[in-house]
């Protein structure tokens, strides 16, 4: 249930008005929209009365959510969550009327490969670096990460280049790992480990929650909600693709998702135009359709040396192409009005 009150009511109201629904047994959560203030309720509403409420000289609408998934509607959060890091000496937003490019290799191989990758893609204008350290595979028998080193040679590239780092969390004992890590991933397998995401709510760090490649988009938003009930809210969502019947791509870029999204949530939506398509070929094009759609930004696999990657070489663009692509994707930006 959400509330929207009046512009202009004083905090001592609001609070009073807070209490008295939290002896009803729901929890309240307020949130300051351009106007006014729209308290959140979650947990059982029925004992609510909405009548009541609506004769309350402080309500200004009362609404009942039908969506299962709370905080993460814009319904309650009107305005676009947007999360600030400092990259390059220069402050980097994902969300609200900017585009964030998120580059880099699929797995960190090396000291020379992740040194290499990353001054080129800082050189090109990508805001944040992304390398996997733990990698899920298909096979046992595939590459599976540098895992902690891994971790540490991302941490050397952030020092040496100033952009934030992502890198994906697999399971729940490796977060202590995590410290110096800017945003978490949690990758399209790990979308419905919710004893994971629970303990990413319980952390404040921001988290990149892919979307499962067979899930729909209420369960995307609960996979959010579970991390934003635990009391962390800074969550990323992205579309990477979803299993369709045609194998010609990797998996099917689902583009309507990032309106809807949109649309549903406060939450900014990136997509992730390498793992959807599974062709370094078709990335520039799934980009600039990204940026259309109104995404609030692109997570690309960039290799040097795509030939010899140890994982998802298929799909990497190298610097150069990396570097057209950003040079097309800032006429996009320009016109979607969107600061990259
Ligand atoms: C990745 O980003 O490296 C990755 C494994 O992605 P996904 O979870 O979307 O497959
Ligand atoms: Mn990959």
């Amino acid at each position: 249930m959400i509330i929207a009150l009046k512009p202009g009511v004083s905090k001592e109201e609001i609070a009073k008005l807070i209490a008295d629904l939290e002896v009803l047994g729901v929890k309240v959560d307020s949130s300051q929209g351009a106007s006014q203030v729209v308290l959140g309720l979650v947990g059982d509403t029925t004992v609510i009365n909405d009548d009541a409420l609506r004769a309350n000289r402080f309500v200004d609408r009362v609404i009942r959510v039908q969506e299962p998934y709370k905080r993460a509607n814009r319904l309650f959060h009107p305005l676009d969550t947007v999360l600030e890091f400092q990259s390059n000496g220069k402050s980097a937003k994902i969300g609200g009327g900017n585009f964030a490019v998120i580059a880099g290799p699929c797995s960190v191989e090396s000291r020379e490969q992740l040194v290499s990758i990353a001054a080129d893609v800082k050189k090109s204008g990508a805001a944040f670096l992304r390398g996997g350290a733990f990698k899920p595979r298909t096979s046992p028998y595939s590459f599976q990460g540098m895992g902690c080193e891994g971790i540490d040679l991302l941490v050397e590239a952030k020092k040496a280049t100033g952009l934030p780092i992502v890198t994906e969390v697999m399971e729940i004992s490796q977060i202590k790992l995590f410290d110096e890590v800017d945003i978490i991933q949690v990758g399209a397998r790990n979308m419905q480990n919710f004893n994971l995401l629970k303990e990413l709510g319980r952390i404040k760090k921001p988290i990149l929650l892919k979307r499962g490649m067979a899930s729909t988009m209420t369960e995307l938003l609960m996979a959010a909600e579970y991390v934003m009930a635990g009391g962390n809210s800074q969550i990323v969502l992205c579309e990477r693709g979803i299993r369709g019947f045609d194998n010609f791509t990797r998996n099917i870029l689902d583009i309507a998702i990032i309106p809807a999204l949109k649309k549903k949530t406060h939450l900014p939506v990136i997509v992730d135009p390498s793992h959807a398509t599974g062709l370094s070929w078709m990335v520039p094009t799934m980009s600039k359709a990204a940026i259309a759609a109104g995404a609030d930004g692109i997570i690309v696999e960039v290799h040097n040396d795509p030939e010899h990657a140890l994982c998802d070489g298929e799909q990497s663009l190298t610097p150069e192409l990396f570097d057209n692509l950003m040079n097309t994707l800032r006429k996009y930006a320009a016109l979607e009005e969107k600061v990259i």
